[in-house]
Order: C-alpha cells, then sequence, then structure tokens
C-alpha cells in the first residue's frame, strides 16, 4: 500500500484527534456506492451500505467493515465516549454511539477528513 501524504486537515483529525466542523465535510451527503478508506493508510473501513444519514453533520455508519476498527473510551471531554481508531495505522476517525438502527445499535460517526472514497 502506498503511503500517501495527509492533507493538513487529515493531519489534524486522524493525528491529533481533531474534529471537522459538522455539515462541512465532504462525506456528510454523499451517497454513491463504494468503499470509505482510511485517509492515513488506505485500508477499507466502511461500505457506502453501511452509510446512515448524517443528520448529525458527519458522515456516519451502523457498523465497519470486521477487524478494520479499534474503539477506545476516552475521556477527554467532560461526558464519556468512546473513540474510533482505525486498526492498521492507529489514526482517530471519529466517535462512536449506542444509538443506531439495528442490528448493530451503534452509530458510527466519522470525520470526512478522516476518509478517502472509491467508487465501486
Ligand atoms: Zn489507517
Amino acid at each position: 500500500m502506498r503511503k500517501k501524504k495527509l492533507s493538513k486537515e487529515e493531519h489534524h483529525i486522524l493525528r491529533e484527534k481533531g474534529t471537522e466542523a459538522p455539515y462541512t465535510g465532504k462525506y456528510y451527503m454523499h451517497d454513491e456506492k463504494g468503499v470509505y478508506v482510511c485517509a492515513g493508510c488506505g485500508k477499507p473501513l466502511f461500505s457506502s451500505e453501511m452509510k446512515l444519514d448524517s443528520l448529525s453533520g458527519w458522515p456516519s455508519f451502523f457498523d465497519a467493515q470486521k477487524g478494520s476498527v479499534e474503539m477506545k473510551k476516552d475521556k477527554s471531554h467532560l461526558i464519556s465516549r468512546t473513540e474510533i481508531l482505525c486498526k492498521n495505522c492507529g489514526g482517530h476517525l471519529g466517535h462512536v454511539f449506542n444509538d443506531g438502527p439495528k442490528p448493530t445499535g451503534k452509530r458510527f460517526c466519522v470525520n470526512s477528513g478522516a476518509l478517502h472514497f472509491k467508487k465501486k
């Protein structure tokens, strides 16, 4: 896998655990068929079939590709959240919440800047 140079925004999200402003990301209203890969290492993380309507303002998914992400408790803010990391490169992707639809009940809320899209 080729190592891509990160843009300033990608670096901020993946490596400094930044969060993009809601409704600004390039994928939150994106509904093409394909695969969302990690902007840091190119590993497939989510598919378009897993995508939810992003009412929150960020791309949201009800599931992730098996074994592609890691979850970690994040207590850096007053509320306790669960952080999502790329299992391959450790890049920060976003947070996961337990208010998603069935069958997973999860909502993976991901920064567009942590993703690249590969059209099917
Ligand atoms: Zn990665």
